[in-house]
C-alpha cells in the first residue's frame, strides 16, 4: 500500500514539474527575443532638404552599424562585444559627431567623450575630454576592464590607452573638411550610441561623441556620464541618448528612465516618454533603449534622429525623419 502511494506522490510531483517547467520555458521563449539590438547617430534637426546622395550614405552607413552588431548577437556572442564594434564602426565613419569627423571645440580641435556599460554587472568605463584616442569607445572598455575607476579624462585617459595597445592619433586625424566647414554652425548634434541585449539575457550600452559644436575647451556632456547619456542594468534597460548635454546631465536621464521602470512599475515605452516629453523639452533630443524583455524604444522630442532596429524576427530597419 505504502509503496503504492508513493509511487502515485512520486508520479504527481514529477508530472507538476514537468509541466511547470515545460510551460515557463515556453512563456519565455515567446516573452523575449534572443538578441536584440537599437542604434542611433545623433538627433536634431535633420534638413531633410539634404542631396539624395547623402542621405544614401548615412542610411547605408546605419545599416552596415546593425549589421556589424547583429552578427556578432547572432552567432552567441556578448551584448558588450556587439555595442563596442558597432560604435567602434560609427566612430569610424565620419559621417557622426564621434571619432573622426567629431565636432570641434571653440579652438578648433576635437575633444571626445565616451561611456559603454554593463548591464549584468553595472560595471561601467568612460572617458572625457580626449584627444588622441582614435577609438574612445574601446578606452571607455579598458578603463572599465583594467582599471578600478569608472571615469578617466584627457592625458590620462589616454596614457591607460596605449599602454592597453589602442591606437593614438594626432588631433589632425579627426578634423574632416565638412567639419571644418560646419564648424561654428551651432545645432550639429551626431553622437552615436548602441544599446543590445544577446542570447544570455545580458544588456550593454555605449555612446561616444564629440560633444557639442564649439563648446569650451574642456567641457564634458552626458555621454560619458553613467545615468546621464549612457546606462544599463539587466533588472531595467540599455539606454543610450543623444542631445543637449547640459539637460540630460541636470534630469538624470539615463537613469531616471530606469528608475521609472524599477520604481514606478512604467513599461519601457512610457518611462521614455515620461522623460523626453515631460522633463525635458521640445529639441532636446532623443534616446533609444531596449528592456531586459527584448522591448526596444526610439524616442526623440526633436524634429528627427538618425536611426536603426534590428533583432530576432525583425527586419533591420533604418529612419532618419519620423516616417523615413
Ligand atoms: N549629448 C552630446 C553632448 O552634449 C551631444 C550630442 O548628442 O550630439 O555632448
Amino acid at each position: 500500500m505504502k509503496i503504492r502511494r508513493a509511487f502515485y506522490v512520486i508520479t504527481t510531483l514529477a508530472l507538476i514539474t514537468f509541466t511547470v517547467v515545460f510551460s515557463l520555458r515556453g512563456e519565455k521563449k515567446s516573452e523575449r527575443p534572443k538578441y536584440m539590438l537599437v542604434i542611433h547617430g545623433g538627433a536634431g534637426a535633420i534638413d531633410a532638404n539634404m542631396p539624395e546622395e547623402m542621405k544614401n550614405r548615412y542610411y547605408s552607413s546605419l545599416r552596415k552599424a546593425l549589421e556589424i552588431g547583429e552578427k556578432i548577437l547572432k552567432s552567441g556572442g556578448k551584448s558588450l562585444d556587439a555595442v563596442e564594434a558597432v560604435v567602434n564602426f560609427l566612430e569610424d565613419d565620419s559621417l557622426f559627431n564621434a571619432g573622426r569627423g567629431a565636432v570641434l571645440n571653440s579652438e578648433g580641435y576635437a575633444q571626445l567623450d565616451a561611456s559603454i556599460m554593463d548591464g549584468k554587472t553595472l560595471n561601467a568605463g568612460a572617458v572625457a575630454a580626449v584627444e588622441h584616442i582614435k577609438n574612445p569607445i574601446s578606452a571607455a572598455r579598458v578603463i572599465m576592464e583594467k582599471t578600478n575607476h569608472v571615469m578617466i579624462t584627457g592625458a590620462g585617459a589616454e596614457k591607460v590607452a596605449e599602454l592597453n595597445g589602442l591606437t593614438l592619433v594626432d588631433r589632425a586625424y579627426f578634423i574632416t573638411s565638412e567639419r571644418t566647414k560646419s564648424w561654428n554652425k551651432a545645432n550639429s548634434k551626431g553622437t552615436v550610441g548602441c544599446v543590445a541585449l544577446d542570447m544570455e539575457g545580458n544588456l550593454a550600452a555605449a555612446t561616444s561623441t564629440g560633444g557639442m559644436t564649439n563648446k569650451l575647451v574642456g567641457r564634458i556632456g552626458d555621454s560619458p556620464i553613467i545615468g546621464a547619456g549612457n546606462y544599463a542594468n539587466n533588472k531595467t534597460l540599455a539606454i543610450s541618448a543623444t542631445g543637449k548635454g547640459e539637460k540630460f546631465i541636470k534630469h538624470n536621464v539615463a537613469f531616471r528612465i530606469s528608475a521609472l521602470m524599477e520604481y514606478k512599475d512604467m513599461t519601457l515605452e512610457e518611462a521614455c516618454n515620461e522623460v523626453m516629453f515631460r522633463h525635458l523639452e521640445p529639441n532636446d533630443g532623443g534616446v533609444v533603449a531596449i528592456d531586459k524583455n527584448g522591448n526596444f524604444a526610439l524616442v526623440f522630442n526633436t524634429e528627427s534622429m538618425f536611426r536603426g532596429v534590428t533583432g530576432e524576427g525583425l527586419t533591420p530597419e533604418v529612419k532618419i525623419w519620423k516616417t523615413k
